[in-house]
């Protein structure tokens, strides 16, 4: 089967199914499902395809450049519904194909009749490795878009969050040269309201000042864990305020952590986690060396998870963030429902590529919107 066959399919399904009970729906947008069917037929049905994304430039952080990533495309079936799920592994999170497609062959769903046990099914998940977080992440959001679906209601309104309040999303420009940063930096300035600059080489203040002259839109850093030296890196954030940055994400190693919260402790500008956090259960280990988490779906295993560690970060006083692999508008719009509830959200990664699989979450005058559409507002690009 073809890989656009693979969401083609489940798309028609999924309208067929809405169609033959639409007869039965109340106004408000109920889909339809019949509650009393809960339980008593099969078993949940996963399935899954590879699906490699193609970036529409050469992307270069500071560790590493590629022009692919690889993805696997996942599917939650369940009473004549759909859900949709996505599994994005750059290759810093040491998952593959090859191990997200293994880890999705042990995993049996035809034993769980009720998809609304999420904290059951997912613990089950979770249980098969002690790993395997992008995979997880498919099978969580596959199965939240189901359970919105059998609700009628997106995960914005189930969350209970308004969503008038998603905020900007940032676009990033990658490190290049200066030529093509400033044509990066003309291409995207007036589609969005604040940008995402990675740093942590030796041209940092090169790329902002190439930024600066072409737009003086607000900035966000990344350096990646590529500043080497504490003092260096402080010296340099405050330039960076200068300059009209507004965040920084993850300035030095994950192990140092003394160094980053040296940092944190004398910063102008908020300081994020990125790499030093995966899990609910590493905020402790952080809490004091940074001022924010950058929650992301395939490294927390979902959209379950990331709820928890938003609470939880919010209950410590925390600053939070949510980010994006390079991703189709699938996972993407599983990360935009959190939004309403975040300081700051990096979804860009649908944008990123040219074979998007889905319409989902839009970036409208740079802020993220969200639709009613049940689920985690998805359509089938067929
Ligand atoms: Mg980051």
């Amino acid at each position: 089967m073809k890989r656009r066959d693979f969401i083609k399919t489940a798309g028609l399904l999924t309208a067929g199914a809405a169609a033959g009970l639409s007869g039965c729906a109340p106004s408000g947008g109920n889909a339809g499902f019949n509650f009393n069917r809960l339980g008593a037929g099969e078993g949940l049905k996963l399935s899954f395809e590879p699906y490699e994304l193609q970036l529409r430039h050469t992307f270069t952080v500071s560790s590493y450049s590629r022009k692919t990533t690889p993805g696997v495309q996942v599917k939650i079936d369940y009473e004549g519904f759909t859900g949709y799920g996505e599994a994005s592994m750059p290759p810093y999170l040491g998952q593959s194909v090859e191990t997200v497609t293994a880890f999705l062959s042990r995993v049996d769903l035809g034993q769980f009749r009720d998809p609304f046990q999420l904290e059951t099914i997912l613990a089950y998940v979770d249980s098969l490795s002690p790993g395997d977080g992008a995979a997880k992440a498919a099978i969580d959001i596959a199965l939240h878009d189901l359970v919105g679906k059998l609700l009628g209601q997106p995960w914005w309104r189930l969350w209970g969050l308004d969503p008038s309040k998603t905020p900007d999303t940032t676009f990033t420009i990658g490190i290049d040269t200066p030529d093509v940063v400033r044509e990066k930096t003309r291409e995207c300035a007036d589609r969005f309201n604040i940008l995402k600059v990675k740093v942590g080489l030796e041209n940092d203040k090169e790329m902002i000042s190439t930024i600066r002259e072409v737009t003086d839109l607000p900035l966000a850093v990344d350096a990646n864990q590529g500043w080497k030296d504490r003092e260096e890196a402080l010296d340099e954030i405050f330039w960076l305020k200068e300059n009209g940055v507004v965040m920084v994400e993850q300035p030095m190693a994950k192990e140092r952590i003394d160094d980053n919260a040296w940092i944190t402790e004398r910063s102008p500008l908020p300081i994020f986690a990125d790499e030093a956090i995966q899990r609910l259960a590493d905020i402790p280990s952080i809490k004091g060396a940074y001022h924010g988490i950058n929650i992301k779906l395939m490294k927390c295993t979902g959209m379950r998870e990331a709820w928890k560690m938003l609470n939880y970060a919010r209950a410590e006083g925390m600053k939070v963030m949510i980010g994006c692999m390079t991703e189709t508008s699938c996972a993407v719009s599983a990360a935009a429902q959190l939004s309403p509830a975040v300081d700051f959200a990096d979804l860009d990664g649908n944008l990123l590529i040219t074979n998007d699989l889905f319409r989902g979450m839009e970036v409208v005058n740079g802020k993220i919107t969200l639709s009613d559409a049940p689920g985690i507002g998805l359509e089938p690009i067929i």
